[in-house]
């Protein structure tokens, strides 16, 4: 899932006092599910902003909230469409694709990022939500004992560990597990450590974000004049 943490209400205070009505959007899908942009975030953030702008004297400010099924998808972004003229402001709680969805939606419309969108990751344990992957586009899993040494180990190593492996912990942060003791340990168990005898070949970037946004094509699923930009 898309992990995403909230701004703090005075932060979101600032970004939309100088409007007169401004109409809060969360999204059902990741941000629900990590908790911090769902229906219920959505109802709780609401009343903290109101009296948040009472206390800076902006109590004219009129907030509303709503929640969409999926803010990243201009189909589910049709039911709120009706309602947004009415608003001189969104605050969407979306992830950084969905307040930019918004935006491409609505070009008269100020948008602005009710959270902070962190990374692509998995529930560690309740209330606890951590990275694994760094989405670089030509996945390399099988190399590595299904243990990601892009995301997880902090200098992504790609032929094992740096020195500073103690106890199964990264030297960067105290708590942080090495990667490369994950996988020492996990390819031994599969049993399949020999293939760490081959030298791994670096990774090719070109499929990463650092050369420019990424697009995906699927020819054989597309529906001629269907879609936002049909
Ligand atoms: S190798 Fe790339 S795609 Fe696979 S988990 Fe790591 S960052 Fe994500
Ligand atoms: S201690 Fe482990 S995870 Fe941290 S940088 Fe070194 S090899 Fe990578």
């Amino acid at each position: 899932m898309i992990v995403a943490d909230r701004k703090r209400i005075p932060e979101i205070r600032d970004m939309i006092h100088d409007h007169g009505r401004v109409l809060l959007v969360g999204c059902g899908t990741c941000v629900t599910v990590c908790l911090a942009g769902g229906e219920r975030e959505i109802s709780i953030l609401g009343a903290a902003l109101r009296m948040a702008l009472r206390l800076e004297g902006h109590a004219d400010v009129v907030i509303d909230e709503c929640t969409i099924e999926r803010q990243c998808e201009d189909a589910f972004i049709d039911v709120l469409a009706p309602r947004v003229s009415d608003y001189d402001a969104i605050c969407s709680f979306g992830c950084g694709a969905g307040v930019q969805a918004l935006a491409e939606r609505f070009p008269q419309t100020p948008v602005y990022p009710g959270l902070n969108t962190q990374f692509m990751g998995i529930l560690e344990e309740q209330g606890v939500w951590v990275e694994e992957c760094a989405g670089c586009g030509a996945c390399r899993l099988g190399e590595f004992a299904g243990v990601c040494p892009i995301t997880r180990c902090a200098k992504h190593l790609f032929n094992g560990p740096c020195g500073g492996s103690r106890d199964g912990e990264c030297e960067v942060r105290p708590g942080l597990s090495c990667a490369w003791q994950l996988i020492y340990d996990r390819a031994r168990a599969l049993g399949v450590l020999d293939k760490f005898c081959e030298i791994a070949p670096p990774q090719d970037w070109s499929t990463g974000l650092d050369c420019g946004p990424r697009k995906v094509v699927r020819e054989d699923q597309r529906i001629a004049g269907l879609g936002p930009n049909a």
